[in-house]
């Protein structure tokens, strides 16, 4: 800050949001970069005794007892992993714990939501897709002001990250 002419300003900064569930109570999806984590559910069907709770209890609509046969769809759940909690049975457990990475979100006079790098990666991978924004950033070009994150992101592109 002491280096910086002019002053610095909020929309200066680059804004890391870490949150711990998908409910995203912290909006990573308005930060430049956000990781979110992920609780993937999945079913012993040995114990699982058919009661339903975890079904209604989902508002994703991710479960179904299909003849008799308890189905998570993975394209809708959202990997809060509340419908572990729910079973009475102990039948579902947490198979894996990930993190989910989005970028280029911004609060500003052109709002921008977060795009999606990965869905579900591991700390390693999160600190390598953070490496390459920041190399992102530091090649942007200066025009009489700093790109934000997200017009960075429009000229590379969202690939430049998933590589
Ligand atoms: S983890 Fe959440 S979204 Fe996925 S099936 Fe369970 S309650 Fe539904
Ligand atoms: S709550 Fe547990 S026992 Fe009931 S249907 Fe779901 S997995 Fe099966």
């Amino acid at each position: 800050m002491d280096k910086s002419s002019p002053p610095l300003m909020s929309h200066h900064s680059f804004t890391i949001t870490i949150i711990g569930c998908p409910n995203c109570c912290m909006t990573p999806y308005f930060s430049d970069f956000g990781i979110i984590c992920n609780y993937r559910p999945a079913v012993n069907h040995e114990k699982c005794v058919q009661c339903g709770a975890c079904g209604n209890y989902c508002t994703e609509e991710a479960i179904s007892l299909e003849s008799g046969d308890l189905v998570i769809d993975y394209e809708k759940c959202v990997r809060c992993g509340g419908c572990v909690k729910e079973c009475p049975a102990d039948a579902l457990y947490i198979d894996r714990k990930c993190y989910k990475v989005v970028v280029g979100g911004c609060g500003s006079r052109h709002p921008q939501i977060a795009r999606t790098v990965t869905e579900c990666t591991d700390v390693t991978g999160v600190l390598q897709i953070l490496n390459k924004v920041l190399h992102l950033c530091k090649q942007a070009p200066f025009k009489g002001r700093e790109l934000s994150f997200h017009e960075v992101i429009e000229k590379y592109g969202i690939e430049a990250l998933q590589q």
